[in-house]
């Protein structure tokens, strides 16, 4: 039986035993399926890393080179004519007079700070000769209007040395023009800087709170004055000079930018 059972196979024909003896392809599907899947993984992952290698810096591109949607810039349109930034006229209440007949006025903090470094100037043998401090709206009028029209100045070239109404820092109580009363010829001009009162100013007006408001090329465009000095010894006049500039100095930035 066992014999008969063992040799009965070789028996059958080849063709038609049921149990196939020589090795088909089906009976090696299972591994080389899974060889195949796995490689074919292989290579599509291998395949997507390399796209994405080459993906990504193009992606990395786009983001910089597009131009990001940014809000748009709040247009902060500071009103200024040529240059000259507005400012309100003072209470005249709180106006207090730094010379003998009354006629020249500065707020009261910038007035005794003034009386005070002129008073320190005096003990160095400097003379500082208040010649114009606080102006109306309806002097400045007359500064800027009629003077143009006496001199026949343009308008542009008038406002390089004067503000137009509205828009003068000696509206404010706070600036004051000087000069020096041993060289009154230099009164209101460039060659005022030669003189000892301007280097003492320069050396020591900052102790009592007063700075240059048009120095050499200042960003307002307003031309040289040396002359011109302002209080910016409290929070008031603080914040009439610095947020009227700040703020022209943000609109000239978006400027550049849209430029
Ligand atoms: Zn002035």
């Amino acid at each position: 039986m066992n014999h008969k059972q063992q040799t009965s196979k070789e028996d059958i024909p080849e063709a038609l035993r049921d149990i196939p003896t020589t090795p088909t392809s089906s009976s090696l599907n299972p591994k080389l399926v899974i060889l195949g899947l796995s490689g074919l993984a292989i290579i599509i992952l291998g395949s997507l890393g390399i796209m994405r290698l080459m993906s990504s810096p193009s992606e990395t591109n786009t983001v910089s080179v597009e131009p990001t949607p940014s809000p748009s810039p709040t247009p902060e349109t500071v009103e200024n004519i040529l240059g000259h930034l507005p400012y309100e006229e003072a209470d005249p209440n709180q106006l207090k007079s730094i010379t003998n007949d009354g006629r020249i006025k500065l707020r009261e903090k910038a007035a005794d700070s003034f009386l005070k470094m002129q008073r320190d100037a005096r003990e160095s043998g400097i003379i500082l000769n208040p010649i114009s401090g606080f102006r109306t709206v309806e002097q400045q009028e007359y500064l800027f209007f009629e003077i143009k029209r006496q001199r026949n100045q343009d308008t542009r070239k008038r406002a390089e040395v004067s503000a137009p109404p509205n828009y003068s820092e000696h509206h404010t109580g706070y600036a004051v023009d000087i000069g020096d009363g041993q060289v009154p010829a230099t009164n209101l001009s460039e060659n005022f800087e030669q003189t000892p009162a301007f280097r003492w100013l320069e050396n020591n007006a900052a102790k009592y709170s007063f700075e240059l408001s048009f120095p050499r090329n200042n960003p307002q465009g307003i031309s040289y004055e040396p002359w011109h000095w302002r209080y910016v010894g409290d929070g008031e006049s603080l914040k009439t000079f610095y947020e009227a500039q700040q703020l022209q100095n943000n609109a000239s930035s978006e400027d550049n930018l849209v430029n």
